[in-house]
């Protein structure tokens, strides 16, 4: 089987530190905790920033900070958020593509969290989409439900995104997709051949999709943005989860993907972290 390719979303949008120290959300945390995730066995960082207080930031010198200071002490594939829970509209959103990563997420749907909708309409979509075209930034399609999935093989019959896609499948949060090996086994039939999948469930539901997308071939996706404990009543950081995932696809007889090896697995057009 394809060595695992493990993500780690190490701040996400909500959790603060009142909720668990171990939150990164300073340029200074987050790098640091990116460093030792990739040590740890991480290949992918999936990006967000915060504010001063905490809050989710869209602002894009914040993203540039974050990535200026992982360039060149890192292999790490970058990934910026383009979620909306920091600014909904295009321009804010489009903005943090400037930061020339990698990567970057592409929601292709709207979808309600548990207390507000995530509104994602077809014209935001296809400008998001057409702005990582135009800077060679592989999205990761983000399906919160089965209608992102075909809105995704849609933009890339229209041309929009490239071949091969590579979908991580957020389950588990209220609202949206329930954290079932069903769903996840019927979401796996409708993927384009050459297509490449992750998990990332939320809360308690994150180890066990993880070890199913362990052994269907998929990849993982960890970390404190979805998930806070490493088990009930004891808080994780993002390297024990890390480390757990890694402990577990190798007891499982799946080697774990460097970030290069990574690279080649998901067809990234620069083989090596952009910087600046
Ligand atoms: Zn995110």
């Amino acid at each position: 089987m394809e060595k695992l390719i493990i993500t780690v979303a190490p701040t996400g949008s909500k959790p603060r530190k009142e909720n668990t120290p171990h939150v990164p959300v300073t340029t200074e945390e987050i790098v640091a905790d990116a460093l030792r995730c990739e040590r740890a066995g991480a290949a992918v960082l999936h990006i967000h920033v915060r504010d001063e207080a905490q809050r989710p930031s869209d602002d894009p010198r914040r993203f540039r900070e974050v990535v200026e200071a992982l360039c060149g002490r890192t292999q790490l594939i970058l990934q910026v958020s383009t979620g909306g829970r920091a600014g909904a509209d295009l321009e804010s959103r489009r903005r943090r593509l400037a930061t020339d990563v990698e990567m970057a997420s592409l929601t292709t749907g709207s979808v309600n969290f548990p207390n507000s909708a995530y509104i994602n309409p077809p014209d935001l979509i296809a400008g998001l989409a057409e702005e990582m075209k135009r800077r060679a930034i592989k999205p990761e399609i983000e399906v919160f439900d089965l209608a992102m999935l075909h809105n995704a093989i849609d933009l890339m019959n229209a041309g929009l995104v490239d071949a091969p896609l590579h979908f991580n499948f957020v389950m588990g949060l209220k609202g949206a997709m329930p954290a079932r090996v069903e769903h996840l086994a019927h979401l796996r039939l409708f993927l384009p051949p050459d297509a490449t999948w992750s998990v990332s469930a939320v809360g308690a539901a994150q180890l066990p999709m993880a070890v199913h997308a362990i052994l269907m071939g998929g990849h993982v996706r960890v970390g404190l943005e979805d998930n806070i404990y490493y088990r009930k009543g004891e808080l994780a950081t993002n390297v024990m989860l890390v480390e757990r995932i890694v402990e577990i696809s190798r007891m499982l007889g799946r080697a774990v993907a460097s970030p290069d090896e990574a690279r080649q697995i998901l067809r990234l057009k620069h083989l090596k972290t952009k910087c600046g």
